[in-house]
């Protein structure tokens, strides 16, 4: 391209990868007065993008990268909008080798943290500032306004975090967006997001499955019980698109929506993250677990079908629910309580990443920018926000006195529900690990005491005591005298 032709370097901020999420992010910023710099791979999507919406705002369609990063006012504010992994390395490397000290590149994508932090590393050598900024909200909240949750410098978010705040979903006039920490910490915090969203859902999923085997509710109705949840404590979006996918009917069969849709469900590998790195990091995220595993055995489809024809189930067919009402509102119960321990859980994991990490994560800033934009928006992130600010320190979200509280009024339903899913055969592994993980945090004693036992006999682990300090060991194999290990 000539210079005579080539774009003044007047861009406010550049958008690179215009596929769904990128375009409509560059839409929202060209809304919200910014001089969009815009680009991809494939030369199509941009003119696509500008011959679609050029009208709403400012943007500055460009062929090459160079001629991208040379459209851009200093200090360039860069942000990609590409397939995680390799794509995204590629990517970054390409627009990092024509940016300056002071320059800002943020990746926008779902990359997973490490690879974050490693990316930050590799710029600070050059005075780029790389932002893994986490972004939540799918299509429609990138063009409205999703839930924006960037890592990095503070200096970075000095110059980035404005433009971001301005396009992000607003709640009670706060922008949902806020610096989360530095280098993965964004990510971070977006991945375990994506974790409480597969468990949030697995749940949802296990309340419509036992409405309808006990109750015989159809797929719409239940879709009814769900708006009416949606009014009340459980006011999410989650909860309000079930109610839309039940009530949807399939225009070619005529039959529910959700009846002619295969029962497998699929992952783009977040949820899995999630959990591996709780698991490195020693905290027992069970609900989100337990959405990825449901998940892994919904697609096991001929282990599946050779189960189904030979496992037995119940002895006898449960009996009819009695007080159908009374059933639908411990499931309700169970819902709402077993959604407490999964974000409990999430909340857990976070502050774990964060001591690891050395990032200083504000948990309740967290709720804050999660009560907009984001898939698990929710009336609850509120009263989340609340007990963190009541207890700055608090050791898990059962314990604050609103969600204490709460759950107490859900636990005979939640009981209920899992005895009678165990009882009719149905599956609710989110609704009876979340009560088994109460339990457990509740109980006086752990059975425990008798692994360490084991543990000791079988391979000289040692044990501590309930009455003395120090560590000790039996020897099991002489005559099981106990002896100080250390
Ligand atoms: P995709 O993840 O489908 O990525 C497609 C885009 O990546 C296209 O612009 C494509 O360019 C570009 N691309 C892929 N490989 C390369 C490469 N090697 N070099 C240059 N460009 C490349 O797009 P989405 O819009 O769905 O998502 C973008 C990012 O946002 C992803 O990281 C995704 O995980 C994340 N995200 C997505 C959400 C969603 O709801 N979809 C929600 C939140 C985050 P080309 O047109 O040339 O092929």
């Amino acid at each position: 391209m000539s210079t005579a032709t080539a774009p003044a370097p007047d861009g406010d901020i550049g958008v690179t990868g215009l596929a769904t999420m990128g375009a409509n992010l560059a839409r929202n910023l060209a809304r919200h007065g910014c001089r969009v710099v815009v680009h991809n791979r494939t030369r199509a999507r941009t003119d696509a993008l500008v011959a679609a919406h050029g009208d709403e705002g400012a943007f500055v369609p460009t062929s090459s990268v160079a001629e991208f990063v040379a459209a851009l006012s200093r200090p360039r504010k860069v942000v990609v909008m590409v397939q995680a992994g390799a794509s995204t390395d590629a990517v970054v490397e390409e627009v990092a080798a024509l940016l300056e000290a002071g320059d800002v590149l943020v990746d926008g994508g779902n990359a997973r943290y490490t690879d974050t932090i490693r990316r930050t590393q590799a710029l600070a050598g050059r005075g780029v500032h790389f932002v893994g900024c986490g972004i939540s909200g799918g299509e429609e909240g990138a063009l409205l306004g999703p839930s924006i949750m960037p890592g990095g410098s503070a200096e970075a978010y000095e110059i980035v975090g404005p433009l971001l705040e301005s396009i992000a979903a607003v709640v009670d006039g706060t922008p949902c967006c806020t610096h989360v920490g530095t280098d993965g910490a964004g990510h971070f915090v977006k991945m375990v997001h994506n974790g409480i969203e597969y468990a949030d859902m697995q749940l949802i999923a296990e309340a419509y499955d036992l409405l309808r085997a006990r109750l015989g509710l159809s797929p719409a109705g239940i879709g009814e019980v769900f708006a009416g949840w949606n009014a009340g404590d459980l006011e999410s979006y989650l909860v309000e698109i079930t109610a839309q996918v039940l009530r949807h009917v399939d225009a070619a069969t005529g039959q529910p929506f959700v009846d002619v849709v295969l029962d497998e469900a699929e992952q783009k590998g977040t949820g899995r993250w999630t959990v591996q790195s709780a698991l490195d990091l020693g905290v027992p995220v069970s609900g989100i677990a337990e959405a990825v595993f449901a998940r892994g055995l919904s697609g096991h489809t001929a282990q599946r079908e050779a189960a189904r024809a030979v496992l037995p189930g119940p002895a006898a067919d449960p009996a009819p629910v009695e007080d159908r009402d009374a059933f639908v509102e411990a499931v309700r119960q169970a819902l709402y309580a077993s959604k407490v321990v999964a974000y409990a859980q999430g909340f857990d994991q976070i502050a774990a990443g964060a001591r690891e990490h050395g990032w200083e994560i504000d948990p309740g800033a967290l709720a804050t920018i999660w009560r907009g934009g984001c898939i698990i928006r929710a009336r609850f992130l509120d009263r989340i926000r609340q007990a963190y600010a009541d207890e700055p320190d608090l050791t898990t979200l059962l314990t604050h006195g609103y969600f204490r509280d709460a759950v107490a009024d859900c636990l005979e339903g939640w009981r209920t529900v899992v005895v009678e899913a165990a009882r009719a055969g149905i599956p609710a592994p989110g609704f009876a690990t979340a009560l088994a993980y109460y339990d457990g945090l509740r109980a006086e004693r752990l059975p425990a005491a008798l692994v360490q036992g084991l543990r000791d006999l079988f391979g000289a682990h040692t044990y501590r005591r309930v009455d003395r300090e120090g560590v000790f060991h039996t020897v099991w194999s002489e005559d099981r005298r106990e002896v100080q290990a250390g």
